[in-house]
């Protein structure tokens, strides 16, 4: 902090190159570091998320940092088969699905102040070397490229006047490519000074089966290469698949010289919603308040009024009262990750209808009509989530026509809202060929399609849209229903194509209800069938899951359960 203090911003007599925000106070603000050792994909960003709950649990304001590896500026043109799904911020930003897991465990919308890969780091440095902002110097990863790291964490300590901002590095210890956060980490606790920053090390307790027993060494060794990069943890996360054993927690301990207090067995659970409460009892979060010399930021009656209220939330989690199948058609039926938010939107309307939802997954690349029942008859309702391209959408068709025909509970995303459009264009209204240009660009009835025209307006030109935009839902509709009555909501968008205005009116006559709108174009935000004809019908060209919280489900998922429970008994 003196260090600050002491030495000019931007010098070149000195090698103290630490550009600071304006309206940055040094020492305010404290920071807490999660790397990952020995392997990744452990759950950095559900530690890391987790534990920030706990602090803003105490009232204190919390800002989470997602560091990428990778240089894509964005998480846009990600395969989530990869990567998991692309998660998209109410700015229209897209990043990784871990931003989705800390807006979900904070209740707070976040932006893309809170998301840094390389490549942007790269390109902004870059920048500046070509508006000489350098003063003559070679530009250097120390001390440069590291001060931009630094730089962006101060800014949005500012930005969000944080009192604590995560900060979360992906990929692995001894990664090339994030070795440089690594280092500037390091800096910034040189620099913020003794009790401002402290490094939480999260590793890997293996249990071979052949042995029986946990073995720590690789985790040790993990620890050893986090120091070798000048960086001692105070904190480490051991996860394991059963609780790691008092014998191997002190061997940690003495093999890296963190209390055994501080070694946090962060084993399985049902469910990660259960972890803060884990971290509770093991007292992980005193410890930090302690670290951090915090205390006296600390509210205790909101801390213990939050505490019964997400504990409320999680024993619903593990005790809900009925089950129900609810199925999801879609492509990357593979890998679970890229419908994150959606197992989640699901896991929190579930709770707050006191039932545990199981998800089918629905492989609708072979599915016809002649066999559609066998893939559906076991299920409450059904979703067909978000997609792009050809593949499977004749099943998913199909599976729409079988739920629309045997009132069974829908819910379209995105993709579902469009394909549900599709289906009823075809099978209501006797518009053979109808389509979306999307897939078939010469197809008779373009009914989806691309409307460069319709997102000039919106100043996009022909680009996706993206993040938050307002939906004006009808009055006397489900959707009013589930939203507390008509008015005005928000929802989140990444699309490309959309409902051709010529053929709403034909679609209505025939009655499809367009019960969401754009507040002044012609653009279809939500769709339903009325109840009379069907017990929960809704599509949206939005997509609800994204904004989901534990606490605050989101509505047309709570329908959905609701509407599939009662379908059920
Ligand atoms: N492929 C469709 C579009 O671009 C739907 C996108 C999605 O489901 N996210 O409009």
């Amino acid at each position: 902090m003196d260090l600050l203090r002491s030495v000019k911003d931007r010098t070149d007599d000195t090698e103290f190159y630490t550009p600071l925000p304006a309206g940055y106070t040094p020492g305010s603000t404290r920071y807490v570091a999660i790397f990952g050792t020995v392997m990744s994909g452990l759950g950095k960003g559900i530690f890391s998320s987790s534990l920030a709950k706990l602090l803003k649990d105490k009232g204190l304001r919390v800002s989470p940092v997602k560091l990428e590896g990778y240089l894509n500026i964005d998480s846009g043109t990600l395969n989530p088969f990869r990567h998991g799904e692309v998660f998209v911020l109410d700015d229209g930003m897209e990043t990784d699905m871990d931003l989705g897991t800390y807006e979900r465990m904070l209740d707070q919308d976040l932006t893309r102040a809170n998301f840094t890969t390389s490549g942007q780091i790269y390109s902004s440095v870059l920048e500046k070397e070509r508006k000489g902002d350098y003063l003559g110097r070679d530009v250097q990863m120390i001390p440069h490229v590291t001060g931009e790291v630094k730089y962006r964490l101060r800014d949005l300590a500012v930005k969000t006047q944080a009192d604590v901002v995560f900060v979360e590095v992906g990929g692995t210890v001894g990664d090339i490519e994030n070795a440089f956060y690594i280092e500037a980490l390091r800096e910034l606790s040189y620099e913020e000074g003794e009790g401002s920053v402290i490094f939480v090390a999260l590793t890997y307790v293996l249990s071979p089966p052949a042995l029986g027993e946990q073995k720590s060494k690789a985790a040790q060794l993990g620890i050893k290469r986090l120091m070798e990069y000048g960086i001692h943890p105070h904190i480490i996360a051991c996860r394991a698949e059963n609780p790691v054993v008092e014998k191997v927690r002190q061997k940690m301990s003495v093999y890296s010289n963190v209390p055994v207090k501080r070694v946090f067995s962060m084993h399985d659970l049902p469910s990660i919603y259960l972890l803060p409460d884990a971290m509770r009892e093991a007292g992980l979060d005193s410890e930090v308040v302690q670290l951090l010399n915090l205390g006296g930021r600390v509210n205790s009656a909101a801390d213990a009024r939050a505490a019964v209220e997400w504990s409320r939330f999680t024993s619903k989690i593990t005790s809900a009262a009925q089950t129900v199948n609810i199925g999801i058609t879609g492509k990357y039926t593979a890998l679970r990750d890229s419908y994150a938010s959606i197992i989640k939107a699901l896991e929190h309307a579930g709770a707050s209808n006191d039932a545990h939802v199981n998800v089918k997954w629905i492989d609708t690349t072979e599915l016809t009509d002649a066999d559609v029942l066998k893939a559906m008859g076991d299920v409450g309702g059904i979703i067909v989530p978000g997609g792009f391209g050809s593949r499977g959408t004749a099943g998913k068709i199909a599976c729409i026509k079988y739920a629309r025909l045997n009132k069974v509970p829908y819910l379209g995303l995105c993709f579902g809202f469009q394909m549900a459009v599709i289906e009823y264009a075809r099978n209501v209204c006797g518009l053979a060929g109808a389509d979306t240009t999307e897939i078939s660009p010469d197809c008779k009835h373009p009914v989806i399609d691309i409307l460069p025209e319709q997102k000039q307006i919106e100043g996009l030109g022909g680009n996706m849209r993206l993040g938050g935009q307002d939906i004006d839902i009808t009055p006397g509709t489900l959707a009013s229903e589930l939203f507390g009555g008509a008015g005005r909501i928000r929802m989140r968008f990444r699309h490309r194509y959309e409902v051709d205005p010529r053929y709403i009116d034909q679609l209505q006559k025939a009655g499809l209800v367009f019960s969401g709108r754009h507040p002044v174009h012609p653009i279809m935000q939500v769709l339903e069938l009325p109840r009379s004809v069907h017990p929960y019908f809704i599509g949206c060209q939005s997509h609800p899951e994204l904004t989901s919280r534990p606490l605050r489900p989101q509505p047309m998922f709570v329908g959905l359960v609701k509407a599939s429970l009662a379908k059920k008994g």
